[in-house]
């Protein structure tokens, strides 16, 4: 079994940046990655409200960025997915490609995945007309008619990148008024491909192999409305990826990670970082300053072990 000071589960900008801080501070650390570094800010085209990082580079020229960063602090990255994490006071352990590990502390920086739409029909479709993801499947739909599903920014940004490669964008909100940024919506109001679908909701999906409409429900009239489109981007938010805690450490109702202000859980020496704790924002900057906070405190929590 090889011991570990500390480890680091995930390699996401709060997983990253807590690598950077840890390996910087002279810990005997490892990150464990079970894809690829940067996490769900590869999925997005253009990061423009980094601090600092004009121009809005696309998500895999940050994610290749902070990767590159890490490895100046000769951060040691495994990539393999972490399996079978006990976490004790006293000892947390786990395995990763089979082999077995301890660390005196970790630091939980899973993040967080797509909430799916929750539709009867959505997993036939997954692949077949269904995305989570429109940096990454956009492409398969140039030229053609899609619909966006969400009021938040990843929404609202999709919609604008799909309405610059799709023929029509149908953008599906299921209020009048959306979350996202002020600029991206006047942005998406002024596309003149986007059209606004708004009070409505997904009431069915249609198609023999592959999705070839969706049927929109309003809901004051009830009136239905099948718009004709290859592809569904479904954008209503995310769920934390707390698979390997849930039972361990404490969650909200949301079934995030209770933290204080340490990043510190409900078990010593367990901290968390980024989208997979109850932080009142999601985004890089705040990931990254997490993992900043939990990895200055994990190398103060392994110091005092002595
Ligand atoms: C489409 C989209 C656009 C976005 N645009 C922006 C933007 O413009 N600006 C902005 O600031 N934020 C943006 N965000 C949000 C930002 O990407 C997240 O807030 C940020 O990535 C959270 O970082 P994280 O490290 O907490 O988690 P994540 O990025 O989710 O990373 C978690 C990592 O943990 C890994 N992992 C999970 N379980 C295991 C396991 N068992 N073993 C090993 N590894 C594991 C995953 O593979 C992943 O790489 C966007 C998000 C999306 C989805």
């Amino acid at each position: 079994m090889e011991k570990l000071s500390i480890a680091i589960i995930g390699g996401g900008p709060a997983g990253l940046a807590a690598g950077i801080y840890a390996s910087r501070g002279g810990a005997n650390v490892k990150l464990f990655e079970e894809l690829f570094p940067g996490g769900q800010i590869v999925k997005t085209h253009k990061v423009e409200n980094y601090p600092g990082l004009t121009g809005g580079p696309d998500g895999y020229t940050l994610a290749a960025a902070l990767e590159k960063h890490a490895a100046e602090f000769d951060l040691p990255v495994v990539y393999g997915s972490v399996a079978d994490l006990k976490l004790a006071e006293t000892e947390k352990t786990f395995t990763v490609n089979g082999e077995d590990y301890a660390a005196d502390a970790v630091i939980l920086c899973m993040g967080a995945g797509p909430r799916k739409l929750g539709h009867p029909d959505e997993d036939r479709f997954v692949g077949a007309g269904i995305s989570y993801c429109a940096t990454c499947d956009g492409a398969f739909y140039r030229g053609k008619d899609v619909a966006i599903v969400g009021g938040g920014d990843t929404a609202v940004a999709d919609a604008l990148y799909l309405s610059a490669l799709c023929n029509k964008v149908y953008l599906i909100h299921r209020r009048d008024q959306f979350r996202a940024a002020a600029t991206l919506v006047d942005r998406v109001k002024r596309a003149e491909n986007v059209e606004l679908v708004l009070n409505s909701t997904v009431a069915g999906l249609s198609g023999e192999d592959k999705l070839s409409s969706v049927t929109v429900e309003d809901k004051f009239t009830h009136e239905m409305r099948e718009l004709p489109v290859s592809g569904l981007f479904v954008a209503v938010g995310i769920l934390p990826r707390t698979e390997l805690v849930k039972e361990q450490v404490e969650l909200d109702g949301g079934g995030f990670i209770v933290t204080d202000k340490n990043m510190q859980t409900s078990i010593p020496g367990v901290f968390a970082a980024g989208d997979i704790r109850n932080t009142p924002l999601r985004q890089v900057v705040t990931a990254c300053a997490d993992g900043a906070v939990a990895a200055t405190k994990a190398v103060e929590y392994v110091g005092l072990l002595g």
